[in-house]
């Protein structure tokens, strides 16, 4: 059969809103016409028409791999990206539907339990999630679970649950936060301090391993042999639970001697984010008990309406599978020597940064120099009575495209401003020093500016972004955060 080239019909030249469909969307009537923004359109447009519309918006985002304020994975191996497309439609709660993919989240549920040292004589058990903070409400709640059932049964009140913690990573229901302030001289939790808060009514004292300020780990192990002496005494269950968000990946690898985990006795449920140094683009974390008793039956909720009897977890039903097939691909292509060798990088480049910061005389390091943290440089301006401050020096940064966080320490030492550059698998020695440079050139500009123009910059700086949430979010009374140190 031959093709020849045709006119257009009018029929079909009406159909697509009186455009032939050879034209480029630039020369469509939707390039000049205001896009659908936040009602339903009424009429439908071709698909590489609005494909492309969106495209166009989404290039004034930033470049993720310049956004050195965040934990989140930016890149991953093609083939981790296709084995992702290829299961996008895959729902992970269908586990009638998709056995080897269910099989494949026991496979990671068992690769990480090992790696934090679960006993092989009792009988772990872990859930996927959609990141850690999902992870820690589930442990949480079983904490709280535990707890009630134990005071119930003892014929005492149980209606004023806490859990004492340092720092705050998320939010929990109707249990009391009981924080343990940081100090000057320590940005983590005080371990003595910690156990000392603990009370009849405490359900579990949450330990950070790589706090999001500064990337230190808090001492799991000092709080443990602490409580333990406690709970003798008092007859107490207080379990604890590890927050290893960020340094569950890295700790087992860069520090494999460290006791942080499930070696340590009261230790009986951990929560760590895949999708940060776990190396999976976001949407997956993991949440992990050490022995099924710690995860009370009646949490666990039973489904048959998808054609069997399913047990679940979760605080969402529905989900996608992709990043849990995508985790075990991490798993088994890095193994613990590819994790060790890209970890080791990781802590060298920080390294490398926090030494070349220092060796300007004009920051101070408040980020860990012993190896003994998160692969991250927290440092502020040495000299506290310059005219700008770290808040300038983010603002100013950003145009050279890079997204370096300022933000104010922990709740009583809130005067300690910092800066925080995250060292992910895609910042390598080269991208680190064009970084530092850019950085110097900022500072050296910053330093030739007087305050008053500084000030004028940074009013109008405020003003932009406040325009920008109301224009685009179309609701007048959202707040937007501008500062997440997430
Ligand atoms: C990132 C982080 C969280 C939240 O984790 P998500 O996976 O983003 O939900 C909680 N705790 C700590 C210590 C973190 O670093």
């Amino acid at each position: 059969m031959v093709y020849l080239s045709r006119l257009v019909s009018d029929k079909e030249t009406e159909e697509y809103g009186g455009q032939s469909f050879s034209t480029s969307v630039y020369g469509s009537r939707w390039d000049i016409e205001p896009i659908p923004k936040y009602t339903l359109p009424d009429k439908e447009m071709p698909p590489h028409i609005a494909y492309k519309l969106i495209k166009d918006d989404l290039q004034l985002d930033g470049n993720p791999v310049l956004n050195l304020a965040t934990f989140v994975t930016t890149y991953m191996e093609d083939e981790a990206e296709k084995l992702m497309t290829e299961n996008l439609p895959k729902n992970f709660i269908d586990y009638e539907e998709y056995p080897a993919t269910v099989e494949l989240q026991n496979r990671c549920v068992n690769i990480i339990s090992r790696l934090f040292n679960a006993p092989n004589d009792e009988d772990a058990i872990g859930v996927s999630t959609i990141g850690s903070s999902e992870a820690i409400m589930l442990a949480v709640l079983a904490m709280k679970k535990l707890w009630k059932k134990r005071r119930v049964a003892e014929g005492k009140p149980a209606d004023k649950p806490n859990l004492v913690m340092a720092a705050s990573a998320t939010r929990y229901f109707e249990v009391e936060e009981k924080f343990v302030y940081l100090t000057e001289d320590s940005y983590v939790l005080n371990p003595e301090k910690a156990v000392e808060l603990v009370d009849e009514n405490t359900i579990g004292i949450c330990v950070i391993l790589g706090s999001t300020y500064t990337g230190h780990y808090e001492d799991v192990k000092a709080v443990n042999d602490l409580l333990l002496v406690k709970n003798k005494k008092t007859g107490w269950e207080v379990p604890i639970h590890v927050d290893a968000a960020s340094g569950g990946f890295v700790a087992p690898f860069v520090n494999p001697d460290l006791a942080w985990d499930f070696r340590l006795e009261l230790v009986r449920s951990i929560n760590v984010s895949g999708h940060k140094y776990g190396l999976c683009y976001p949407g997956i974390g993991w949440a992990l008990w050490k022995s099924k008793k710690y995860l009370p039956e009646e949490l666990i909720f039973t489904i048959n309406y998808l054609g069997s009897d399913q047990a679940s977890f979760t605080l969402n039903f529905s989900k996608g599978a992709a990043n849990v097939i995508v985790q075990y691909y991490v798993l088994i292509r890095f193994g613990r020597q590819g994790f060790t060798s890209i970890m080791r990088n990781l802590m060298g480049i920080a390294d490398y940064l926090a030494t070349r910061l220092e060796s300007t005389n004009k920051f101070e390091i408040l980020s860990d120099r012993n190896g003994n943290g998160l692969p991250l440089v927290a440092f502020s301006l040495k000299d506290k009575n310059i005219h700008y401050d770290e808040f300038d020096v983010a603002h100013r940064i950003r145009e050279h495209q890079w997204i370096v966080p300022a933000y104010t320490m922990a709740p009583h030492i809130q005067h300690i401003k910092l800066l925080r550059v995250v060292v992910r698998e895609d910042f390598s020695r080269e991208r680190c020093d064009l970084f530092f440079m850019d950085l110097m050139h900022t500072i050296d500009y910053l330093d030739k500016m007087d305050k008053d123009s500084i000030n004028v910059k940074r009013t109008a700086a405020q003003g932009w972004r406040t325009l920008k949430s109301i224009t685009l979010m179309g609701f007048k009374n959202q707040s937007h955060k501008t500062n997440g140190v997430c």
